[in-house]
């Protein structure tokens, strides 16, 4: 049972953070509420950053997760621009801030999400090497994408994974010449897999992006802090005025790793390990969002997912088993992106490896068509490109669990909703 002697604190304000606090108040929680971020801004969401923020076409008050008031009107204590840099769960105190602030909690949520990998390579210290994760990124690379296509220079990106490819349409829309450079054989590889990967490595071709696959950058070439070129271990030398490292996200997981918390293994995302309920091996610790790994019966697997709508509903479950009830987080994992005039979601998990077959329904060359990774005959998952209001029926399929019949699936004029149960 909580009452208002109670405090609650939230470690990181993102979109896991900010709904979580919000979940705290509409479930009736009357005690303290404290949300402590290093980031100076109000929680945002992050991807119009790579999108419309990125373009200039959303204005920066739309990413903000609330307005500034609705801290104060639901009385949640907000310390932004400060670190939290110890737990000490025998005390059961957070310290933050310059001066060591010591704060009580009763329960606590670490959603301090994942921070951009770096490259490992001589040059990755010129000011022309950049990163996107947090909104002053996205100011700092609008200007560099602006000057780019004005100037007719050249970006290259290092990773074709979803990130990599939405700077490159920003920048290809700004009139930025792109090189993106990535080891694996087609873009996003580990999610989707050499057969859909091509469909993105296509839209990008017809846009004027060029590729270089199954290369790793060696050395990023500067002078005087300017980007030159940049080399790969192929030996070429690509031209780049500056560049931008897109190469994966590691969870921030720092913090849990020094109060003695129990870690997933790389396998399974390195992040927090928590339990279906979002519980860490502290009974009085949560963690959600980017920097959870978490277990998925439906796919027998533990997983830690770097997705908005994972911070979106994983935040509120977490913060409803601060509150003593009885949840567990078993959503399908689900995403989208928005590349040129390309828009699509993704629901299910089926890297390679885990799947023997996949199925195409409308037309991939028209890029309007849903893709399903099938193992023994049932749907891991699905991929909707320039389709609409399919996600239901496609995670209701994911979910059945069902074998369901390759032909039935591939006909456009057979309803999804009949091929479950
Ligand atoms: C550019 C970009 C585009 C994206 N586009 C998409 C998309 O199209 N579709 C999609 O599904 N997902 C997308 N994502 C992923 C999505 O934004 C993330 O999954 C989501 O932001 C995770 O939210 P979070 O709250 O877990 O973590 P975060 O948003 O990372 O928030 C964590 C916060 O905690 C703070 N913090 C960390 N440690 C501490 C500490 N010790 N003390 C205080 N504060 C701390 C961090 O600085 C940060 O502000 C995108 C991500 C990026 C970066």
């Amino acid at each position: 049972m909580v009452d208002a002697d109670q405090t609650f604190v939230i470690v990181g304000g993102g979109l896991a953070g900010a709904k979580a606090a919000e979940t705290l108040r509409t479930e009736g929680f009357t005690g303290r509420v404290i949300l402590i971020c290093d980031e100076r801004d109000h929680p945002y969401e992050r991807p119009p950053l790579s999108k419309g923020y990125l373009l200039g076409k959303e204005p920066r008050e739309s990413v903000f997760v609330h307005e500034p008031a609705w801290y104060a009107q639901n009385d949640v204590e907000l310390h932004l621009g400060q670190t939290v840099d110890a737990v000490d769960r025998a005390a059961k105190t957070v310290r933050f801030g310059d001066d060591g602030t010591l704060v009580h909690y009763d329960k606590l949520l670490l959603a301090t999400g994942a921070e951009p990998r770096r490259l490992d390579i001589p040059g990755t210290d010129l000011a022309g090497v950049h990163h996107l994760r947090r909104i002053a990124h996205a100011e700092r690379l609008k200007g560099v994408l602006a000057a780019l296509g004005r100037d007719n220079g050249h970006i290259l990106i290092a990773g074709a994974g979803w990130i990599g490819l939405e700077i490159a349409a920003a920048a290809r829309e700004y009139g930025a010449e792109v090189t993106v450079v990535e080891p694996e054989p087609t873009p996003l590889h580990g999610v989707l897999g050499p057969e859909l990967g091509n469909v993105f490595a296509e839209l990008h071709r017809d846009h004027g992006v060029r590729f270089r696959f199954g290369v790793r950058l060696t050395e990023i070439v500067g002078q005087d802090g300017m980007v030159l070129a940049a080399r790969t271990d192929d030996g070429e030398e690509h031209p780049a005025h500056d560049v931008l490292a897109a190469i994966g996200a590691a969870p921030r997981t720092a913090l849990a790793e020094a109060a003695g918390l129990r870690l997933a293994d790389r396998a399974h995302g390195g992040g927090v390990a928590v339990d279906a309920s979002l519980r860490t091996s502290d009974p009085d610790i949560f963690a959600a969002g980017d920097v959870a790994s978490f277990p998925l019966g439906l796919f027998d697997t533990t997983l830690r997912v770097e997705h908005w709508a994972n911070a979106l509903n994983g935040g509120p479950v977490a913060a409803r088993a601060m509150l003593g009830q009885d949840v567990a987080y078993d959503r399908v994992p689900y995403f989208f992106t928005d590349q040129y005039d390309l828009g699509m979601e993704y629901s299910g998990w089926a890297p390679p490896g885990t799947y023997d077959e996949v199925v195409i329904r409308g037309d991939a060359g028209k890029r309007e068509f849903i893709a399903f990774w099938l193992r023994e005959g049932r749907v891991l998952a699905g991929m909707n490109v320039n389709v609409w209001d399919v996600t239901e029926a496609i995670q209701k399929l994911i979910r059945s669990g069902v074998r369901v019949d390759a032909d039935a699936l591939a006909a456009p004029h057979v309803p999804l909703d009949g091929l479950a149960p």
